[in-house]
């Protein structure tokens, strides 16, 4: 909820209530020491339009103190909405009042082009923090913490991106991992992944690689022949054999796949993970390439 009371605390309501205060003040000073034109004059269309404005500004100030905006922004915005709505009142005073030249314009317009200017530079403001805010957003949702890498999100976004060029997929999952945490501590271990993340980011041009959750990894690819593929994956098993924590001798067990003609992410996914299981299973350190499944018939139009 963009508008909450709770942002409306005591001292908020104070300020709100000194400046009604000071409209009020104002109202009757001009009443008081100026003299009065025809009261008919307030309800000509000049003077309900300087009426609205007055209290369309009076109304956003009050939305403003309503709002948890960050300290600066708020100051900006309601010195600039408070000056704006008081020479809004001072404008609405001379439809039923004769005002002295110096009051139109230094009460009125002077005050009128400070408070707007004040303003704008609170809304620039405002607009540059909910960019920031935007971005990291974009960066918690779409990347992991702990690696820097893209996560699941991001891979889903970018294989849906990628797929109509076609495309190829390793997926990578560290071997026997459970012992570092277990011998070396949690820490260690996510030392450890960070490294992993940022040799991955080294070596795997021209593919995104991800994080898809724990110990296990992904390359996304430009589809790729398949011995240009297992040419590509070896070298990346052997560079994370010999570059990885080299004095934890830690290996990386790797499923590669290319997507096949009228073949979904879903059944890349699924050659990809059964071609790593048979990685695993044929004693880990190595890279397997994924059987050609032949998609069902309803995916081939048959
Ligand atoms: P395998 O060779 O069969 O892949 O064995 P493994 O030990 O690598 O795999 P297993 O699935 O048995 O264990 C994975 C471990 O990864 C267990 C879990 O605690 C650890 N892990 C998952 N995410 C993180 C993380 O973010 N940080 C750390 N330090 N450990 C993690
Ligand atoms: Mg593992
Ligand atoms: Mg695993």
């Amino acid at each position: 909820m963009l508008l909450s009371r709770k942002s409306l605390t005591p001292r908020r309501c104070l300020y709100l209530a000194s400046l009604f205060c000071c409209l009020v003040l104002l109202a009757a000073a001009h009443w008081w020491w100026l003299a009065h034109l025809p009261i008919r004059q307030l309800w000509m269309p000049s003077g309900i339009a300087e009426l609205l404005v007055f209290l369309i500004i009076l109304v956003t100030l009050v939305f403003t103190q309503m709002v948890d905006l960050p300290k600066p922004i708020y100051l900006l915005l309601t010195l600039g909405f408070s000056l704006w709505v008081m020479s809004a009142g001072v404008d609405v005073m001379d439809e039923i009042t004769r005002q002295p030249l110096w009051l139109a314009t230094w009460g009125e317009d002077m005050v009128r082009v400070v408070g707007m200017a004040i303003t704008a530079l609170g809304f620039f403001r405002l607009l540059e923090h909910f960019v920031r805010v935007q971005g990291q957003l974009e960066q918690l949702a779409h990347f992991d913490p702990l690696t820097q890498l893209g996560n699941r999100r991001f891979f889903q976004m970018q294989a849906e991106r990628m797929q109509d060029e076609g495309l190829s997929l390793l997926m990578l999952d560290l071997d026997h991992f459970k012992a570092v945490n277990d011998n070396l501590g949690h820490s260690a271990g996510d030392a450890v992944l960070r490294d992993l993340g940022a040799l991955l980011g080294r070596s795997s041009a021209p593919g995104y690689p991800v994080r898809l959750g724990g110990e296990e990894f992904a390359v996304l690819l430009p589809a790729m022949a398949e011995d240009e593929l297992l040419h590509y994956a070896e070298a990346l098993r052997l560079a994370v054999a010999k570059r990885l924590a080299p004095q934890l001798e830690l290996t990386v067990s790797i499923g590669a796949a290319t997507l096949l003609p009228g073949e979904g992410l879903d059944g890349l996914l699924s050659r990809t993970d059964k071609a790593l299981y048979m990685a695993k299973h044929g004693g880990r350190n190595q890279v397997a390439l994924a059987q050609r499944e032949e998609p069902p018939l309803w995916r081939q139009g048959r």
